[in-house]
């Protein structure tokens, strides 16, 4: 099932891209929770965590990679990688995504 970043990775709609290679795109979220806010998803429609197989090891591990790479390029030594897996946890996209977020202090336990 395609989502609104299916076409943001076929460049159909436009995201501000920071980063892209043959696995991974990261783009700024448009609608910002910090003032460092980056979603970081696979080019392969993956739904969430919940749905991962066995073989999507390596490919999250890249992912996260990623997400220290965009924080690092950022200037950030410190954020948070946030990701919802499910409705009723507040996903509302359903291609997995990893939210990078930074900039300012980020409280603990999030709602
Ligand atoms: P979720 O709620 O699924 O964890 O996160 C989805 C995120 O995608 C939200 O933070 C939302 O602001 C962002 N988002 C939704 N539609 C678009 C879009 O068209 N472009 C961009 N750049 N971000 C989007």
């Amino acid at each position: 099932m395609s989502t609104i970043f299916g076409k943001i990775i076929r460049r159909e709609i436009p995201a501000t891209i920071v980063y892209e290679d043959d696995r991974a795109l990261a783009f700024e979220d448009i609608n910002p929770a910090a003032p460092f806010h980056v979603l970081v998803i696979p080019k392969q429609e993956i739904v969430n965590v919940g749905s991962l197989a066995e073989g999507d090891a390596a490919l999250v591990g890249h992912l996260l990679r990623v997400c220290g790479k965009v924080a690092e390029e950022a200037g950030l030594s410190d954020f948070r990688v946030v990701t919802n897996s499910g409705e009723g946890a507040g996903q509302s996209v359903f291609h997995l995504h990893f939210h990078v977020l930074g900039g300012r202090a980020l409280k603990w336990p999030p709602g």
